[in-house]
């Protein structure tokens, strides 16, 4: 089976302009001007995508995929990813993780539901770990996760700066990061280690002190909600010109912004604004996390769940609000979490690479249809995918 898009305007995410894409065995074979295929014995899929713009499937570096959250007590603890959003939002790679709770939750789960959304046609991948040290892992042994179990491909997310994290020490977190870059060297993955950065305004500290003491690069980091204030913006702002890339979380709730978070799309403007090198900042959903709401005596009166649609949303306001180029907006979303991630065949379009296609609306950039490894998902803002489960939850 051949799919060919015609006359689309591709952004790979840098603008190629109008091309015709061929799809083959769930791959991206050709980009052309034009290709046309005469007299094929294969059947051919020809999708006529003129004034459309084509880009590449999103990819979520942070997802609690088994759900997240407990912090008001079991009641709140929040329900697992639902494939079909996934879908919709135009997510075709994520990452799962634990987070706070390691007890009611286990890695085995994150493992289950990584190989479940696969197999249902999206690409999921997994950290070992979670929020706390010692670390949590399948096998006993960090380095062995990331060699022996598939979609491992990292560790996390680790909390620092945190009243919920294990308050580890520079040496805890310099053995982590050894650890977790040799077996991602040996085993060709990327061995990241994403980093829960809370609101202590030791901010991100712990990481610069280990690039100090050990020989640990700030690139074996991959620090997340670094939008969460100025300050801290400022500070991420200082690791990704040390070298490091830092991650922003797209959802959020007008009370967090109240509270001083900035949105994702706008940290992507600031940064950029103030020298950040473009490949070095990431927007992630952080999706079926809890987001609290407390009341004026500062209790919590309720919580709203991260939403994996944010990832769209978020690179869209960046070009709408804060004219970010569509390329670098678009980046943030796809090409520079695949690099960090190791996922080389991830996040672009260019031959070679799996064909995970986003198709949008141009003047509304509403997602039309989404493409993952050279197969549709959704079509016409219709889901077209299909689950096990799919007569009851569609
Ligand atoms: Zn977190």
């Amino acid at each position: 089976m051949l799919t060919l898009i015609k006359q689309a305007t591709v952004f790979a995410p840098r603008i190629l302009g109008v091309c015709d894409v061929l799809i083959a065995g769930g791959r991206i074979v050709q980009i052309d001007n034009k290709i046309d295929i005469q007299g094929s014995q294969l059947s051919l899929e020809v999708v006529d995508a003129q004034g459309r713009y084509l880009v590449p499937g999103y990819v979520d570096s942070l997802v609690h995929t088994t759900g997240g959250g407990g912090e008001g007590g079991f009641n709140t603890r929040t329900p697992e990813l639902d494939f079909f959003d996934a879908v919709r939002g135009g997510v075709t790679t994520l990452v799962g993780a634990l987070g706070t709770d390691a007890s009611t939750r286990s890695l085995g789960d994150l493992f289950g539901k990584a190989k479940a959304l696969t197999n249902d046609g999206l690409s999921c991948y997994m950290y070992t770990g979670s929020y706390e040290l010692p670390i949590k892992t399948l096998t006993g042994n960090l380095r062995n996760d990331i060699m022996f179990i598939d979609p491992v491909i990292g560790v996390g997310e680790l909390a620092i700066a945190d009243h919920r994290s294990s308050q580890p020490t520079a040496n805890e977190l310099a053995r982590i990061a050894a650890d977790a870059r040799v077996g991602g060297l040996l085993s060709g993955k990327s061995g990241i280690v994403m980093i829960h950065v809370g609101d202590s305004s030791r901010a991100l500290d712990l990481l610069f002190q280990v690039q100090r003491d050990f020989d640990v690069k700030l690139s074996q980091f991959y620090p997340t909600h670094i939008n969460r204030s100025t300050s801290l913006l400022d500070h991420g702002i200082e690791f990704t010109k040390g070298g490091g890339t830092i991650d922003f979380t797209a959802s959020t709730t007008e009370h967090i912004l109240k509270m001083g978070e900035l949105r994702a799309s706008h940290a992507l403007a600031l940064a950029l604004e103030k020298g950040a090198p473009d490949h070095s900042l990431t927007i992630s959903s952080d999706a079926q996390g809890s987001l609290p709401h407390f009341d004026e005596h500062g209790n919590l009166d309720g919580l709203d769940i991260g939403s994996i649609a944010s990832i769209h949303d978020e690179w869209v306001r960046a070009v709408v609000d804060h004219n970010v180029s569509i390329p670098n907006a678009l980046a943030a979303a796809t090409r520079n979490p695949a690099r960090v991630l190791g996922l080389s065949h991830k996040g672009g379009i260019a031959v070679g690479k799996d064909a995970d296609l986003n198709l949008l609306e141009p003047s509304s950039f509403t997602i039309d249809s989404v493409m993952c490894r050279g197969k549709w998902l959704m079509r016409s803002e219709k889901i077209v995918a299909k689950t096990a489960f799919h007569y009851t939850r569609r």
